[in-house]
């Protein structure tokens, strides 16, 4: 199990971001820095030699360190399986509405880099950085123990895992490789395809938001990326019908499947690019007393802004241009680099540009499986707003 195994001082500049309490210190602000401690567990010293705390550390990595803890925790067995169980225990309260939720949120549970998805009795893990990478057997270990699951699948496809040096992989580590695997989401039903699917298999973060988007339902609906969908099966429950795009095959395929699972007939999907579609049913007067926009992350790296916000600024147009008066409008980012205040003029703009008068009914983030730091931005990454356009 691992221990501490040496120490690294940090500039003063590196100090100053762990004094508001950021979990991170890029590579570019250490004062010293041992090759040969690459994935281990180090303490952390500022010039003075004050001891700050413990740390993943990669200096491969842009972000070099990833704190652990301030105090003189020991970074052991015993601790990481409190790490552990305290993430799960804060999840019972979700139980009420589903089988399917994050169990662990890498630093927001300051276990940095460690995902762990919960789909009913299948686990779905990821290791992000090469400190939790190299205890991987370990965790696997412990969550056999702490929430005895069929199996546990590990999806380290991620790209993210390339700026730490660590190779793609999927492997099934325990149990059989599942077959599809059923959730409930409130009333629905979901198919996960934890091996091939996007992110671990489902879009967990967006629980929420489904659940909430589909209150302001009503007769014609468009979902507009609609992956396996997510938000469709939840709006169709009381719209009149709800169209459904989405560009990936494999998604609708799934789509088609949850569908028939929910018994429902009032669903459509189409396999389309949705910026084409909107710009269709404008031109032929098509409208919806509801659009939902859940794109993918448009803004991947800090250059991407001005670029998306182009993007998002002509989705949200064009959907507020295609709803009936008094129609509803769900609209996310889930581009942490895109922050809430860029995104809101970025919906200002549209609401202009489409000359509709519109009204913030909700104002949403992301679940309490994928809880915020307030220290670490990075960690709110989703925004949701339910406007409606009178
Ligand atoms: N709303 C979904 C998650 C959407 S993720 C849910 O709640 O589960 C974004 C989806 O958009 C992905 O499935 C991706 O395949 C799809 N997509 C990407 N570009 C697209 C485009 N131009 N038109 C339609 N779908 C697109």
């Amino acid at each position: 199990m691992s221990s501490i195994a040496g120490s690294v001082t940090i500039t003063p500049k590196g100090f100053a971001w762990h004094r508001r309490g950021h979990l991170w210190i890029y590579r570019d602000d250490l004062a010293d820095a041992d090759q040969t401690l690459a994935g281990e567990i180090v303490e952390v010293y500022d010039l003075q030699r004050h001891r700050l705390g413990i740390a993943f550390f990669n200096p491969r990595s842009k972000i070099a360190l990833r704190m652990i803890a301030t105090d003189g925790a020991v970074p052991d067995a015993t601790f990481w399986r409190a790490r552990l169980a305290d993430a799960i225990e804060r999840r019972r309260p979700l139980a009420d509405r589903t089988n399917g939720m994050r169990l662990v949120s890498s630093e927001a549970d300051l276990c940095p880099g460690l995902i762990v998805d919960r789909y009913n009795d299948v686990l779905v893990i990821q290791t992000l950085c090469l400190g939790i990478d190299r205890i991987k057997s370990f965790i696997i270990e412990s969550l056999v123990e702490l929430v005895k699951p069929r199996c546990i699948v590990v999806r380290n496809d991620a790209s993210v895992r390339a700026f730490e040096g660590l190779d793609p992989v999927k492997q099934v580590p325990y149990g059989e490789q599942p077959d599809h695997v059923e959730i409930h989401e409130g009333d629905v039903r979901l198919l996960v395809d934890v091996w091939d699917g996007q992110k671990t298999g489902l879009y967990l973060d967006q629980r929420d938001n489904r659940l909430a988007a589909a209150q302001y339902a009503s007769g014609e609906v468009l979902d507009c990326f609609a992956y396996q969908g997510g938000f469709a099966l939840h709006a169709a429950r009381r719209a009149a019908r709800v169209t459904a795009l989405e560009s990936s095959g494999p998604a609708l395929q799934m789509l088609r499947a949850n569908v028939a699972l929910n018994r429902l007939e009032n669903i459509t999907p189409e396999e389309a690019n949705a910026f084409d579609t909107l710009k269709v049913y404008e031109q032929r007067d098509r409208r919806f007393q509801m659009v939902i926009l859940d794109p993918p992350a448009f803004a991947k790296a800090k250059g991407d802004i001005a670029d998306a916000a182009r993007g998002y600024g002509q989705l949200n147009t064009r959907a507020l241009r295609i709803l009936e008066p008094g129609g509803y409008l769900v609209t996310c980012s889930c581009s942490h680099n895109l922050s809430e205040e860029k995104f809101l003029q970025i919906l200002q703009r549209a609401a202009s540009e489409a000359q509709r008068q519109v009204r913030i009914i909700e104002h949403r983030l992301q679940p309490p499986d994928h809880p915020i730091l307030l220290s670490t931005p990075e960690t709110h990454y989703l925004k949701c707003f339910v406007l409606q356009a009178i």
